[in-house]
């Protein structure tokens, strides 16, 4: 099947020729006739299946000029970075209509993007705060919209943009299209549409937590940080096939202290980008990676949702995330668009509860791989890994712990025994059952 199978139109099919797209995928297939059709959508895809220009495709086919310019199609995605993406991607896409896009998001003036809207405009895509802030204002007139795509729903809720989204919808003509886009069908997914939208057609590009099949996956069990740290620092020299690599950790303050310890090795060719980075900073980052300055790009799963990175060969999991469908947005930012991709966790001792969690939501055993033979295993602790019993006379009898941080003892995998402390907190677990928190991990 090809693009020409699609009824779309010549400036359609010839934008779709000049970014190289021949085939559509799976998504773009499927989801076509359905959302021709009028009927409410939620699409069950996770980024990389294409379905930003399966959503598209329909949406500019079904566009028609009006002269007041006010929007008709409204997209809603949840970071400032999906918006950047997606305009680029309409911007291609529409490149032979005369529809005009605006991005508009928060942390920008508001002023500026006020002026441009006033400047007349078919498709706006922005993040839910900043339609908002423009819709109250007056600027936006969202009256015209014919329809309505919220793109990472999922995220969108877990990111709690809930009642902003409802009060967005309030802001919209009853008479619309619904387009819903979610990786994971989680309740609050459901309760939006069955509290919101009229029984949507389901179009599904994977099964909903199941992993990409075109991703081969795979794991290492090491003890600790610092001995992740030393296998981090192994596979990247041992492996020149790792050529863009996509590393995420769970929290900022990990990935900045990641970063410190292989942005000193590799000082020009690791980025790194999280919330607390400025927009400017954050953007610049993704440019390098893309543009391949940056072999290594470290991440934190808000960040890096829903980012399209061409070519990421590899992504390594630092850590497991503490929410079971994060790990299938993250491997789903290599096999993009139907190629080959890799993933790899380091799965440390504080992660086998969290990896559990992963392989039942997927119903997938992640294959274990072998450690290198030249792995150095330290027993030196951080301090989120050091036991933690709240308990004040067991505090009292804590071993004390040696910090000579950083120095990792010169030791092969094959001649040691891993060490004592770990064996300890296992005591203290079977003991007085599971710690409640993971230190520092839940604090982001
Ligand atoms: P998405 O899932 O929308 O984030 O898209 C993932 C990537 O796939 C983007 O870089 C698109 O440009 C690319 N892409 C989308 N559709 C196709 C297609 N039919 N053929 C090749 N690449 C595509």
């Amino acid at each position: 099947m090809t693009f020409r199978d699609l009824n779309l139109s010549k400036p359609l099919w010839n934008a779709l020729d000049d970014a190289g797209y021949t085939k559509p995928t799976t998504i773009q297939a499927k989801a076509f006739s359905v959302i021709m059709s009028g009927r409410d959508v939620q699409g069950i895809a996770q980024t990389g299946t294409g379905k930003t220009i399966a959503y598209l495709l329909p949406s500019l086919k079904m566009w028609t000029f009006s002269k007041d310019r006010h929007p008709q199609i409204l997209i809603i995605v949840p970071t400032r970075e999906l918006v950047v993406q997606v305009v680029s991607q309409v911007e291609e896409i529409a490149k032979y209509t005369s529809a005009v896009v605006r991005g508009v998001y928060g942390g920008t003036n508001l002023k500026t993007q006020a002026a441009e809207i006033a400047d007349g405009l078919d498709i706006i895509v922005g993040t839910p705060g900043r339609l908002l802030d423009l819709g109250y204002h007056g600027a936006l007139n969202l009256k015209m919209i014919k329809k309505l795509v919220i793109d990472e729903v999922d995220e969108m809720l877990a990111l709690g943009f809930r009642s902003q989204l409802e009060h967005l919808m309030d802001l919209l003509p009853e008479r619309r299209q619904n387009l819903l886009f979610s990786a994971t069908i989680t309740e609050d997914v459901v309760a939006l549409i069955d509290n919101y939208f009229n029984t949507p057609e389901k179009v599904e590009a994977a099964p909903s937590g199941s992993p990409l099949s075109n991703i081969n996956q795979g794991l290492y069990r090491v003890p600790n940080f610092n001995t992740k740290v030393n296998l981090l620092e192994l596979l990247l020299k041992s492996k020149p096939e790792m050529t863009k690599i996509l590393l995420f950790v769970s929290t900022k303050a990990l990935a900045d202290e990641l970063f410190e310890h292989i942005g000193r090795t590799y000082p020009d060719s690791t980025g790194v980008i999280h919330s607390n980075k400025d927009q400017n900073f954050r953007f610049n980052a993704v440019n390098k990676f893309q543009d391949g300055t940056f072999r290594i790009l470290i991440a934190t799963d808000i960040i890096a949702r829903g980012l399209d990175i061409e070519d990421v060969s590899h992504v390594i999991n630092f850590d497991m995330p503490d929410e079971p469908q994060n790990y299938v947005h993250r491997i789903g930012r290599t096999g993009r668009a139907d190629k080959k991709g890799e993933s790899i966790s380091l799965v440390g001792d504080l992660d086998v509860d969290w990896l559990e969690e992963v392989q039942e939501f997927m119903k997938y055993e992640i294959p274990v791989l072998t450690l290198p033979e030249d792995l150095v295993i330290s027993d030196v602790l951080t301090d989120a890994e050091l036991p933690k019993v709240n308990m004040k006379n067991i505090l009292g009898k804590l071993p004390k712990v040696k910090d000579d941080s950083g120095a990792f003892h010169e030791k092969k995998a094959k001649n040691k025994k891993i060490n004592v402390k770990i064996r300890y907190r296992d005591k203290m677990h079977a003991k007085y059952g599971k710690p409640k928190s993971r230190g520092d991990k839940k604090k982001k």
